[in-house]
């Protein structure tokens, strides 16, 4: 027997429900609750705290890097507050000017 997930229903002041969805808020791209009614935003405590993190993790990288010559190799730097030396980091490319950072623990 599939399990259904249990789907919490919150209700908007307009009399609609609402859905998560992938929504822009300063420029972030974010999870949070939107009413297909009325259009109404908002986030759960847990929306709320991730986009906060974001946040911090976007006022600590700034606007723009340049890359770095290292030796005989190039590098992009990081606040040390986002990374720290050792730290594994995975890169794959998803354009040809595009790619995914993902810092392990
Ligand atoms: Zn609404």
């Amino acid at each position: 027997m599939v399990k259904k997930r249990k789907e919490m229903r919150i209700r908007c002041d307009c009399g609609g429900y609402f859905k998560e969805q992938l929504h822009e808020i300063d420029g972030l791209e974010v999870e949070a609750m939107v009413c297909p009614k009325c259009g109404y935003v908002t986030l759960t405590k847990k929306q709320a705290k991730f986009m906060l993190e974001l946040r911090k993790m976007t006022d600590a990288l700034g606007v723009g890097r340049r890359v770095i010559r290292i030796g005989n190799t190039c590098g992009v730097t990081f606040p040390p507050i986002l990374v720290h030396p050792g730290q594994p980091v995975e890169i794959r490319p998803i354009s040809p000017n595009k790619y995914i950072v993902s810092f392990g623990k």
